[in-house]
């Protein structure tokens, strides 16, 4: 399997957890336990921080499911 340039990126100062999807692409949850958001290095999808705080376990939950769907390793997406 050809690994993602986005298997390895920074992590960010409030990285709470990072997974891989199905092609190595870092799927990175963040924020605080309390109000957390994942965003996607491989396809570029994920929320975004909103007016609706969400548990650091609803977002794993979240992540988790994306992760095992996702199998997108976009090179160049600027992230
Ligand atoms: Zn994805």
């Amino acid at each position: 399997m050809k690994l993602s340039p986005n298997t390895a990126p920074a992590e960010p100062t409030d990285l709470l957890i990072r997974m891989h999807n199905q092609v190595g692409a870092a799927v990175d949850v963040t924020g605080t336990p309390d109000s957390s958001y994942w965003s996607c290095h491989g396809c570029g999808y994920g929320y975004g921080y909103s007016s609706i705080d969400h548990h650091v376990d609803t977002t794993r939950a979240r992540a988790n499911a994306h992760a095992a769907d996702c199998r997108a390793a976009y090179h160049r997406l600027d992230r």
